[in-house]
């Protein structure tokens, strides 16, 4: 990704006004969903008039905005995803901000939305996170999710670029995404992505899109689909909101980054971990046919998905073409659960 060109800061203070009323008390953090159980606060700064306007962290409360708004008919909407959890000496960690923040920046440019500036983007996160730390869950595994996103507000149903945005940042306590294995389907009909579109942008259409195919594949009783290029159908791209990784006699092999697949922030940390420890990783184009000989000749040690929610999830059989390839006890698998204790 390019170094973006960036306004560094709003130079403005954040106006923080607090909850009267904390909803921690009554919420229970050994029993949450995935993404259901939202913290008591949230960042939110407005783009109006050309410019940044003063960035404030607020209750986390319902919006009220114009049916007409153009988020709501064009989706020109972007997302980030990132985490905050507690470290082995009782503070909080988060990973990898300033690659979410580059990485939003990334999004802005390709939806026509205004640069958000760095410091003010890691400021409010950090503020909002020291707010709500006790929202986040001690123990093993868990964590707190953090969704910044930004929304196109103009009330105008015009298709063109919004002059007024929205942008927020939001927390959820949350345990694992997946725990178990997953099924996963290699999908050859349908497109997530292609060269020239989004698929490299963390957009709301793109995954909007995609609801209609992975449906059709767990009725057919798979978690996730493994989506292949646009064009030809032969090359495997991701899955989800997860970047795949495939284990073929010891050596980690990734789908290069080609603009149509997701830059993601775990698959980074995980290439530079493996090869920090004298694993051989290669990232390059995975045919479709590479990977069903390798799991047909039992070379497909294993397989698995990485992003920031599922962390790693383990791939237990891939489906193709109407077989099914079951592989290796998980247990079993080092290098994914290397990689897992990494985090
Ligand atoms: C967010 C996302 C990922 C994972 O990115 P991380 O930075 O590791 O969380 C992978 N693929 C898609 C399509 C995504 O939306």
């Amino acid at each position: 990704m390019n170094a973006p060109a960036m306004i560094t800061t709003t130079g403005q203070k954040i106006a923080t006004q607090r909850t009267t009323k904390s909803r921690l008390p009554e919420t229970d953090l050994d029993q949450i969903k995935f993404g259901r159980v939202f913290s008591d606060h949230m960042f939110v700064m407005d783009y109006a008039d050309g410019e940044w306007q003063q960035p404030r962290i607020v209750p986390f409360a319902n919006l009220e905005m114009s049916p007409a708004a153009l988020v709501l008919h064009y989706s020109q909407t972007i997302f980030e995803g990132l985490k905050a959890y507690r470290n082995v000496n009782g503070g909080v960690s988060l990973i990898r901000p300033q690659a979410n923040i580059a990485r939003m920046n990334h999004s802005t440019r390709r939806m026509c939305m205004p640069t958000i500036p760095e410091d003010a983007f890691l400021d409010g996160l950090i503020e909002l996170v020291k707010l709500d730390q006790e929202w986040i869950p001690k123990d093993e595994g868990a964590s707190l999710h953090i969704r910044p996103f930004m929304f196109a507000t103009d009330e105008y149903i015009g298709v063109r670029p919004s002059d007024g945005y929205r942008f927020i940042i939001f927390t959820c306590p949350v345990r694992n995404y997946y725990s178990e294995p997953v099924r996963v389907k290699i999908e050859t009909t349908y497109s997530r992505a292609f060269p020239g579109g989004t698929g490299e942008t963390k957009c709301g259409g793109n995954y909007g899109g995609g609801l209609y195919p992975a449906k059709l594949g767990q009725d057919q009783g798979f978690h996730q689909l493994l989506w292949t290029d646009g064009l030809s159908h032969k090359y495997i791209e991701e899955s989800g909101t997860m970047n795949v990784f495939f284990n073929i006699d010891g050596t980690l092999i990734t789908p290069a980054l080609d603009g149509t697949i997701l830059r993601g922030i775990t698959r980074d940390s995980i290439i530079r971990i493996a090869q920090d420890e004298g694993i051989r990783v290669e990232e390059r184009q995975v045919s479709v046919e590479e990977i069903e000989s390798a799991a047909r000749n039992g070379r497909l040690r294993s397989a698995f998905g990485a992003g920031t929610a599922a962390t790693i999830a383990h791939i237990q059989s891939i489906a193709f073409d109407g077989a099914v390839y079951d592989l290796p006890d998980v247990s079993t698998r080092e290098l994914a659960n290397r990689g897992k204790e990494a985090r």
